[in-house]
């Protein structure tokens, strides 16, 4: 007797008629034509049956303060820094918590059960890491949250930066963040890669920095970022956020530098919403895209994950808390269309988020956490095509959100009584 049995999935790698059996939590038995009672059981009609969505890269001290206390109206990168800088000193823990607890709703309508966050501890207050702190344990039912200590100014370039995180670590935020690109100098970035990596290292932390987001092709801290991952051991414990310069960067200097990231088992974050908005402005025309270079990032072996970095904040006036919007945006700016570039594409904002997250126990495999999603897609290929309804979000075998299915009436005379999105595969291909 199971708590919960799912019948009939099709999974990402494209196994079809599975069974998922669950007992207290975990993933019992998964296998075709499972004999077997269960208390609950969901017919899954042959859809896809995913691993939750994760999120690598966000900013939720931050999200759906959009227009406070103004709008963005350069809808730049700089502005957008200045602004929070604006919104900073009236921040109150009791407004942090209420709207990224808000917003985790909407992640877990999406099927979004893990996230790590960076949190500003450029404020000496630490109002971002106390509230970031209270929402980590408040969500934990439903959703793995990841704190990065983040100091936005700079390290170097914000005096109270160093104290501030080093407080912040000690409160309990899980991770060493940084951005480079954004001191005064080459020289300071550099400084201060190492100054964080050691910090890590001491602690025994991972490290995750936004690295080089600029169209700059000489901005080669990621560079420097692999090479202290190796001096301080903490290869597969590193992750570069944006790395957006290299999409910028001279070829000969790039097919030195993708092979030192893997010596060092970097993990790159890119985030293709907001770097397709902020990336480029400099441009006239041709205008840059501006993304890192991901199929060649994942050819090298490098775990690649896709973070939505804002929603609804003073970045961007965007955002859903959907992943698959991710992916489609990615999979059009990196022209990645064919069958195998698209299980990769959700394999990004999946499976490799979470091992660059380090999750316990997250897959579609017997131990695992009974942690899932029923979409309204057949394949991984056509959940990004289509962004469907997440009909079932399942959370330690636990229902926690559902959407019923989308399907549209027609009245039109000799034509089918309705349409169902994920029903127009070209019937030629079945
Ligand atoms: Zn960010």
């Amino acid at each position: 007797m199971f708590d919960l049995l799912i019948r009939n999935a099709t999974l990402p790698d494209g196994r079809s008629g599975i069974d998922i059996a669950v007992r207290d939590g975990r993933i019992a038995a998964l296998d075709t034509g499972i004999a077997a009672e269960a208390a609950e059981v969901i017919d899954a009609q042959g859809l896809l049956v995913s691993p939750p969505f994760v999120d690598p890269h966000f900013h939720m001290d931050a999200t759906l303060s959009l227009g406070l206390p103004r709008m963005n109206v350069s809808g730049t990168l700089l502005e957008g820094i200045a602004l929070w800088g604006e919104l900073r000193p009236t921040l109150t823990r009791e407004a942090l918590i209420e709207r990224a607890v808000r917003y985790c709703d909407l992640a877990v309508s999406k099927g979004l059960l893990a996230i790590r966050s960076h949190v500003d501890v450029s404020d000496p207050r630490l109002v971002t890491a106390e509230a970031l702190l209270e929402v980590r344990e408040i969500v934990a039912p439903y959703i793995d949250l990841q704190l990065v200590a983040f100091p936005q100014d700079g390290y170097y370039r914000c005096p109270e930066a160093e104290a501030a995180l080093s407080r912040a670590l000690d409160m309990g935020v899980d991770i060493v963040g940084g951005i480079p690109h954004f001191e005064r100098t080459m020289a300071d970035g550099a400084a201060s890669i190492a100054a964080l990596c050691r910090i890590a290292a001491d602690r025994g932390l991972r490290v995750d920095m936004h690295c080089d987001e600029t169209d700059d092709p000489l901005s080669r801290h990621v560079e420097t970022l692999a090479a202290e991952t190796i001096r301080f051991g903490l290869q597969g414990r590193v992750a570069g956020s944006h790395l957006t310069s290299m999409h910028s960067m001279d070829n000969y200097y790039v097919s030195k530098l993708i092979p030192l990231m893997a010596e060092a088992q970097l993990h790159a974050i890119p985030n293709p919403l907001i770097n397709i908005m902020l990336q480029g402005r400099h441009d006239t025309y041709p205008k840059r895209r501006g993304h890192t270079r991901i199929p060649e990032l994942m050819a090298a072996g490098l775990t690649v994950g896709f973070g939505q970095d804002c929603v609804l904040d003073p970045w961007y006036s965007m955002g859903s808390g959907d992943l698959l919007d991710v992916a489609h945006m990615a999979l059009h700016a990196t022209q990645m269309g064919s069958g195998a570039d698209k299980r990769a594409l959700f394999d990004a904002v999946t499976v490799n988020s979470a091992k660059i997250m380090g999750l316990e126990g997250y897959g579609l495999e017997v131990g695992c956490h009974a942690d899932m999603v029923l979409l309204q897609a057949r394949d991984p290929g056509e959940a990004i095509r289509l962004r469907p309804n997440r009909l079932k979000v399942i959370r330690r075998g636990k229902v926690i959100a559902e959407t019923a299915p989308e399907v549209t009436r027609l009245t039109l005379s000799g034509r089918p009584e309705q349409v169902d999105p994920a029903d127009y595969a070209p019937r030629h291909a079945s």
